[in-house]
């Protein structure tokens, strides 16, 4: 007998895995949650049936998500992490020497505890004395919190339930009273090909807010079309004088200073969605 997972990516494209075994299955406050060993990804995290991270191509978002706006901070020494409750974004926050704490705003502490027993090589760096474990709304995290962080990543959900706030510019407004100056902000802003509206109106509203805005992708290949979208924000300054001196010495497996310095160039029918009236 074949056991197969399937995800809804939109209403009419599916993704299917072949499931070697169902490791963990629960319904927490927020969301359910699975943890599925699959043929082709390796160990993977589902919430409402939506692949959130696997283990072969986990290190593609949380990579992108991380570095450039670490590198683009001269100094990041205070990071807050809004979700990523599996802990790869800490993980890879946590390769940069500069950085004294991370805290992690992540609504469901049940995420966490999973992610701890069946993703130990995502999780790894969540025992850390430098990481702060906040439960509870990232929203309300950053607006009881001005003036306090030097980067600010939104690691979130797709904008359905409590994740819908993190994708308004209410919350960028917030986000940018709570860092310092030099701050930097990044959020995965979903698919170019499916999410063309959001993508579009989040990176206005991050324009009319922060001093400089840019979007780059990533190739993630259990997201929607493969193609996924990150919106990069910072608070007074350009994107262009990151430190290609901090980047070299950082151990990587998607993320490169080349890549980096290729990030801005988008494809055509991208550049054009960003520019369009
Ligand atoms: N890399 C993933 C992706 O793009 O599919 C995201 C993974 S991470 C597990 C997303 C987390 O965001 C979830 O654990 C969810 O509980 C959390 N989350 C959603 N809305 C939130 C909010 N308002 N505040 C804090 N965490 C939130």
């Amino acid at each position: 007998m074949q056991l197969w997972f399937s995800e809804l990516q939109t209403p009419h494209m599916k993704i299917s895995c072949r499931v070697k075994e169902v490791l963990h299955r629960e319904k927490s406050p927020y969301q359910e949650i699975a943890v599925l060993d699959t043929y082709q990804f390796g160990r993977m995290l589902t919430l409402d049936d939506v692949i959130q991270t696997s283990e072969r191509d986990e290190f593609v978002y949380h990579e992108m998500l991380v570095h450039l706006p670490l590198l683009t901070h001269r100094d990041p020494r205070r990071v807050l992490v809004i979700g990523g409750g599996d802990g790869g974004s800490v993980r890879e926050v946590l390769k940069h020497p500069s950085v004294e704490q991370v805290v992690l705003a992540e609504i469901d502490e049940r995420v966490v505890e999973v992610a701890r027993c069946f993703l130990p090589t995502i999780s790894c760096a969540l025992h850390d004395p430098r990481v702060r474990l906040q439960i509870g709304d990232g929203i309300r995290h950053v607006q009881e919190n001005p003036n306090t962080y030097d980067v600010i990543l939104v690691d979130s959900t797709d904008p359905v339930g409590p994740a819908v706030g993190l994708f308004s510019a209410d919350f960028y407004r917030s986000v940018h009273a709570a860092l310092r100056p030099g701050g930097v902000f990044a959020a995965q802003t979903e698919s170019p090909f499916f999410n063309q509206d959001l993508i579009k109106r989040v990176y206005q509203d991050v324009s009319a807010i922060f001093t400089a805005a840019g979007l780059y992708l990533a190739v993630v290949p259990t997201y929607p079309g493969g193609m996924w979208s990150f919106t990069i924000g910072a608070k007074d300054g350009a994107l262009h004088g990151w430190s290609r001196e901090r980047a070299a010495g950082l151990p990587t497996r998607y993320y490169s200073p080349e890549l980096h310095e290729e990030a801005f160039t988008l494809p055509v029918f991208v550049k054009e969605l960003l520019e369009k009236e």
